[in-house]
C-alpha cells in the first residue's frame, strides 16, 4: 500500500512526461493515466485524454513509418523507442522522443503500456542550428578553430582542414599546440596568454605547421569566450592564410637583396649591411674585419671555356665562401668576380685565418672542365673613425698587393697611416 503511494508520487512528480494506456490495440490503446508533465507537454487535461487513443496527438508531419514500427512492437509486446512530430491541443507541433514498455499480468498477458515521452524540439532546433552554423563556417575561406579553455580542439572548419591537412576527427581533443612551428619565442606566447587572460583579442601573424610538417603563414585572431561567472570557457581562432603573400614578399626581398646567379647578397644589400656593421662596431667598440676576394685570371676562363663555365665557377666559389664563414658573417657578390666578406666582431688575426682557409679551399677545388681556379684576397680591420670608402680602399690595395705578388695568396692591409701634416 505504502509502495503504491510512493510509486504514485513518483509518477505524478516526474519531470518526464509519463502516460499509461490499456493494451487494446484495436481501440488504439486508450489513455488510463497521464502525469502533469505529460499534460503540460500536450496541452490537454486528463479528462480530455482519458479513454482516448494517443493517435489524437498525430498530424500531417507525423512520420507514419515510425508509427508502423510502434504498432509492430506493441503487437508483439516488445519495447519501443523512437521519435517523430506530434501536435498539442492548440495545434502547434513538437518533436517527441518516446519509449513504450508493455506491462504483463500474472498470466503473462499484456494489460497496459507505459510510455515516457520527452519534447526534444529545443534539442533538435539547437542541433539543426549547429549543423547550419557548421555549414556556414565550412563555406568561409577563413580558418576557424574552436577550443575549450585548456586549448583542446572541439571544432575546426573545412578551410582549416584543407589548410592544415588535419581532418576534424584526427585533431579533435588534441591541443592547439599541435600547430606550433617553433618559429615563435616564449615572449610571443607570453604576450598571447596575457592578452587573452585580460579578455582582449590577440591578433598576430603566426607561422603554423601543417600535418605534413611544412609551414604556413596566417594572420590570426584569437578570442576568449567567458561564461556568466566570468570564467574562460572557450577560445575561438579565426585566421586568414597569407602564405602566398608572405612568399611573394620573400621573393621580392630575395630579388632586391640577393644576387641571382650565386644567391649571395648583392652589392646594394652588401653596402647596407656594411654600413650597419660599422655603426655597431663604433658603438660597441667591437673589432670589424673585411675580406675582399677576386678570382685570378677569370677573363681567361671565360675566353677559353665560355661564359657559362665562368658562371659555374662563380657559383661554386660562392658556395665555398658561404660554407667557410660563420652564420653571422655576410658574403657579398661585390662585382663580377669579386666578393666581399664582412666579419662583425672579428679581429684581424681571425679574419686572416679565415681568408687563408678560403684560399686553400678554392685552390683545392677542381672543376671537371676547367681544372683548378685560384683567388687573391685582401684583408683589413676597420679603424674606428675611418670612412667605409677608406676601409674598402685599404682592403682593395691589399688585394692588389696579393695580385702583384703572384696571385693565389692573401695580403693584409696595414693600419691607416697618420696624416702627414
Ligand atoms: P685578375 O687575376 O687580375 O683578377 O684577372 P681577371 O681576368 O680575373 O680580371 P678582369 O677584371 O680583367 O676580368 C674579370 C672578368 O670577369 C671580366 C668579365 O667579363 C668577367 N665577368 C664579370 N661578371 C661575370 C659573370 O657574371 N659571369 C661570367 N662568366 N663572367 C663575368
Ligand atoms: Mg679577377
Ligand atoms: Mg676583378
Amino acid at each position: 500500500m505504502l509502495q503504491q503511494k510512493l510509486f504514485e508520487a513518483a509518477f505524478m512528480q516526474s519531470w518526464n512526461a509519463l502516460v499509461i494506456t490499456d493494451a487494446d490495440l484495436s481501440a488504439g490503446c486508450r489513455v488510463q493515466f497521464a502525469n502533469p508533465a505529460f499534460l503540460a507537454m500536450t496541452g490537454y487535461s486528463l479528462d480530455e485524454l482519458r479513454g482516448r487513443s494517443l493517435r489524437m496527438l498525430q498530424g500531417p508531419a507525423t512520420d507514419q513509418s515510425v508509427i508502423a514500427q510502434l504498432r509492430a512492437c506493441l503487437k508483439d509486446g516488445r519495447f519501443f523507442e523512437g521519435s517523430t512530430t506530434n501536435y498539442r491541443k492548440d495545434g502547434s507541433d513538437y518533436i517527441v522522443r518516446w519509449n513504450v514498455s508493455p506491462i504483463h499480468d500474472a498470466t503473462g498477458a499484456v494489460t497496459h503500456f507505459v510510455s515516457a515521452q520527452e519534447d526534444i524540439s529545443e534539442l533538435a532546433r539547437v542541433e539543426r542550428t549547429n549543423r547550419l552554423l557548421a555549414r556556414a563556417l565550412d563555406a568561409t575561406s577563413d580558418l576557424v578553430m574552436l577550443t575549450d579553455a585548456r586549448s583542446r580542439i572541439i571544432f575546426v572548419n573545412k578551410a582549416f582542414e584543407d589548410a592544415t591537412g588535419y581532418p576534424l576527427p584526427v585533431i579533435r581533443g588534441k591541443t592547439a599546440a599541435i600547430l606550433k612551428s617553433g618559429e615563435h619565442d616564449d615572449a610571443f606566447y607570453a604576450a598571447m596568454y596575457r592578452t587573452l587572460a585580460s579578455g582582449r583579442d590577440f591578433r598576430a601573424k603566426f607561422v603554423n605547421r601543417r600535418r605534413d610538417g611544412s609551414l604556413f603563414h596566417v594572420e590570426q585572431t584569437i578570442s576568449t569566450i567567458f561564461d556568466d561567472a566570468g570564467r574562460a570557457t572557450h577560445h575561438i581562432s579565426v585566421s586568414k592564410d597569407v602564405s602566398q603573400q608572405v612568399e611573394r614578399e620573400q621573393a621580392l626581398w630575395r630579388a632586391a637583396t640577393k644576387d641571382k646567379l650565386t644567391g649571395l647578397y648583392n652589392r646594394y644589400q652588401g653596402e647596407k649591411m656594411l654600413r650597419d656593421c660599422v655603426v655597431k662596431a663604433q658603438a660597441e667598440a667591437e673589432p670589424l674585419s673585411l675580406i675582399i676576394a677576386d678570382v685570378d685570371y677569370f677573363k681567361r676562363i671565360n675566353d677559353h671555356f665560355g661564359h657559362l663555365a665562368g658562371d659555374r665557377v662563380l657559383t661554386e666559389i660562392a658556395r665555398i665562401l658561404q660554407g667557410a664563414v660563420r652564420s653571422q658573417d655576410a658574403v657579398i657578390r661585390w662585382g663580377g668576380e669579386e666578393f666581399v666578406i664582412v666579419l662583425a666582431d672579428c679581429p684581424i688575426a681571425d679574419a686572416v685565418e679565415l681568408a687563408s682557409r678560403i684560399r686553400a679551399r678554392v685552390q683545392a677545388y677542381r672543376d671537371g672542365e676547367i681544372g683548378s681556379v685560384t683567388l687573391s684576397l685582401g684583408v683589413a680591420q676597420f679603424d674606428p673613425g675611418e670612412t667605409i670608402e677608406a676601409l674598402i680602399a685599404r682592403a682593395d690595395a691589399a688585394l692588389y698587393d696579393a695580385k702583384r705578388a703572384g696571385r693565389d695568396r692573401l695580403a693584409v692591409a696595414p693600419k691607416p697611416g697618420k696624416a702627414l701634416i
